[in-house]
């Protein structure tokens, strides 16, 4: 002890305990006191040495669009979670320069302020085996916590209140608690929650904010009913206003896409009196709406409660590849992703750097937190010797072991790091271009742009026309916009010629432009001879409606998730009883006489009786009708009305007549892709 306290006075250290926005440091006695094993201070001193730049990083070729206004406080956040599990499997990290060195000062040293981490009560098995995910106990949070306070940055310390991962889909009560009531539960969360931080401090953390649980929308520790989890809220803001008053309180909700979610929420925490000062949010641009919604979520918290927001986790794929053997949630095959970014280095920061300057032109938006880039593959050979390292360290995202407390998920799907492709550093360790965004945001980097990637084509062919494929693509520069460049397809005559002779049919093919990869799906159709077929022009033109029944919503929609192809679809939704009765229809003229057949599609449910088929009349008379069913989501019903002959001059109307005697709780659909082709 008393040696202890000399190398700490002649070093003149500083001690730096929670602190909230502004840092708090305070000067070591200047005397040992009278009984030093005492009354001692109970925080170990940590030499803190800033190397957060305060000036621009030069020389780097990433473009980055300066963020106006961005304010000197804001939270540029890095989780870092699985960072000694990762050590411990043998990862290295690099800095620029190519030497090895501590991955938090490399993050410092980029301009991230603030490292997140998870903190789980007990992830292990009996045996003492980890479940994985970092194995992120209090004890990794405290020397995570030391290692990002020594380099200047301060700790989110994320409690998910759970033995392993808590998130919208599981929020599992920690096994030590689970025969607890809830008086009794709020209080053993409050003591862990007391215990936990004091460590912290004691260990000389920066605590600069503490989450009340993770992505909790609908649940936290087991407990669904809101008056509980609001208890549990209460019970650990109060372990963190007693241990550290100037750390700031988070309540984190994911999916800010659903309609009036988040002020569902924050309503119920007023009302409930729970103490929180940050209503923080999930950002995945695959999964979680359009930024602009978000940012109109936000700032209705912001105005209505209040509350300071931010975004707790977003991230994005510098590569669709997988780099450690064991599936990523995102690839170039995930469906139903929009990439208004390519899956570049570039790409990656472009978002980030989007994400930040939304988030900081929202009312009372105080920062933005990465997850997680820092974990990458534990290795670059084999599925096997990776599968070692994740059961003997827990640095894939979940061990075997972990099934033993979630069966369901962990003991199902086990494996290695799902989110590698979304890193920050690459499979060796060294840092990405990217990583320079936190430190180049605030003073932008716009070096000439540049083609990044090549946006992917897709056209349609006629098998009686002819196959013209395109002299341009469209080329994503470094800065985000659209420009035309040549580029040269690798098909030949032969290609071509096996492309008529194949039929309807669909071909990959791919092509170089600027030096990089173009890829473009070509489809070999029959002609169709409707316009606007699957309503991606967005409007209705040449289409027309019938609506018998007064509908409360019959309209084109921009969504991709309900389209059978495309972006747009026809929908109707009604909730009045029989009000659903309608006709969509299209007008052709000028036919070559021939047979003809036509096709289209249909979802939707609620509907009670129905009565719905496709049909076509020749000039106003009904020349053939098919019956079409609704029936859930995601069921889409194809049929054709085949063998309309047709003779020179007649108009030809194509159509889909819906009628759904609902019960009064509101028949609902979709209608997508209708052709019109001559038959064989
Ligand atoms: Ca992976």
């Amino acid at each position: 002890m008393k040696k202890g306290w000399i190398i700490l006075l002649t070093a003149a250290m500083m001690l730096i305990g929670c602190t909230g926005n502004t840092e708090v440091t305070q000067t070591v006695p200047t005397a040992e006191p009278a009984n030093a094993e005492q009354t001692a201070p109970t925080a170990e001193p940590i030499e803190v040495e800033s190397v957060i730049p305060t000036e621009k990083i030069e020389g780097s070729s990433l473009y980055v669009k300066k963020v106006e206004d961005l304010p000197d406080d804001f939270i540029l956040g890095m989780d870092a979670s699985a960072v000694i599990a990762e050590e411990q499997s043998g990862v290295k990290y690099y800095n620029f320069a190519g030497e090895e060195q501590d991955v938090f000062k490399t993050l410092a040293e980029n301009g991230v302020t603030h490292i997140r981490v998870r903190v789980w009560n007990h992830p292990y098995d009996a045996e003492g085996h980890g479940y994985g995910g970092g194995n992120n106990d209090v004890l990794k949070a405290v020397e995570i916590g030391k290692r990002a306070t020594r380099y200047g940055m301060r700790l989110i310390v994320d409690f998910h209140y759970s033995d392993f991962w808590a998130d919208p889909g599981k929020q599992m009560v920690p096994l030590a608690w689970k025969d607890m009531n809830i008086r009794e539960k709020a209080d053993a969360l409050y003591a862990f929650t007391k215990d936990a931080l004091l460590t912290m401090k004691a260990g000389g953390v920066a605590v600069g904010m503490v989450q009340l649980g993770n992505e909790t929308n609908g649940a936290l520790c087991g407990e669904s009913h809101f008056e509980n989890i609001a208890r549990l809220m209460q019970a650990g803001g109060k372990a963190v206003r007693e241990v550290c008053p100037d750390a700031l309180i988070a309540v984190h909700l994911a999916n800010p896409e659903r309609d009036g979610a988040y002020d569902g929420f924050a309503k119920k925490l007023e009302a409930f009196e729970v103490d929180y000062d940050v209503l923080a949010s999930s950002y995945y641009p695959y999964w979680h709406g359009t930024i602009e919604n978000l940012q109109n979520v936000l700032n209705g918290i912001a105005e209505k409660y209040g509350k300071k927001v931010m975004v707790m986790e977003t991230s994005y794929a510098y590569t669709g590849a997988d780099t450690d053997f064991s599936g990523n949630t995102i690839s170039d095959e995930s469906a139903n992703i929009v990439k208004d970014y390519p899956f570049t280095v570039q790409g990656q920061a472009n978002n980030v750097r989007n994400v930040i300057d939304t988030v900081a032109h929202t009312k009372n938006g105080i920062g933005v937190v990465y997850w997680e880039g820092t974990w990458i593959t534990v290795g670059t050979s084999s599925w096997e010797e990776n599968h070692e390292k994740w059961e003997k360290y827990g640095s894939g995202w979940a061990s075997s072991y972990g099934g033993s407390y979630d069966p369901n998920d962990a003991g199902k799907y086990y494996g290695g790091c799902a989110v590698d492709n979304q890193a920050m550093f690459d499979p060796t360790g060294h840092p990405l271009e990217s990583l320079r965004v936190w430190n180049l945001v605030r003073y932008g980097n716009e070096v000439e742009p540049k083609a990044d990637a090549i946006r992917d084509t897709a056209m349609s062919f006629d098998l009686k026309g002819t196959i013209a494929l395109p002299e341009t693509v469209d080329a994503i520069l470094t800065s985000n916009e659209l420009v035309p460049v040549p580029v040269k397809w690798n098909v030949t005559d032969a290609d071509i010629e096996r492309m008529y002779a194949g039929g309807v049919k669909t071909y990959e093919i791919t092509g170089e432009a600027e030096g990089l990869s173009a890829r473009m799906t070509v489809s070999m159709i029959n002609f169709n001879y409707l316009r606007n077929f699957g309503f991606e022009d967005g409007v209705l033109d040449p289409w027309q409606t019938e609506d018998r029944g007064g509908a409360d919503q019959l309209y084109i929609e921009n969504k991709i998730t309900d389209s059978l192809n495309g972006a747009y679809h026809m929908h109707f939704w009604s909730a009045k009883k029989d009000s659903v009765d309608f006709s969509l229809f299209q007008e052709v003229k000028d036919l070559e006489a021939g047979t003809y057949s036509f096709t289209i599609s249909i979802m939707g449910g609620d509907a009670g009786d129905t009565e719905i088929y496709c049909y076509v009349l020749i000039d106003g008379v009904e020349a053939g009708r098919t019956p079409m069913r609704i029936t859930s989501y995601g069921n889409w019903d194809t049929q054709t009305v085949r063998d309309v002959e047709v003779k020179e001059g007649q108009t030809v109307t194509v159509g889909i007549s819906v009628k759904c005697s609902g019960a009064g709780n509101g028949a609902w659909g979709k209608i997508d892709d209708a052709l019109l082709n001559r038959q064989e």
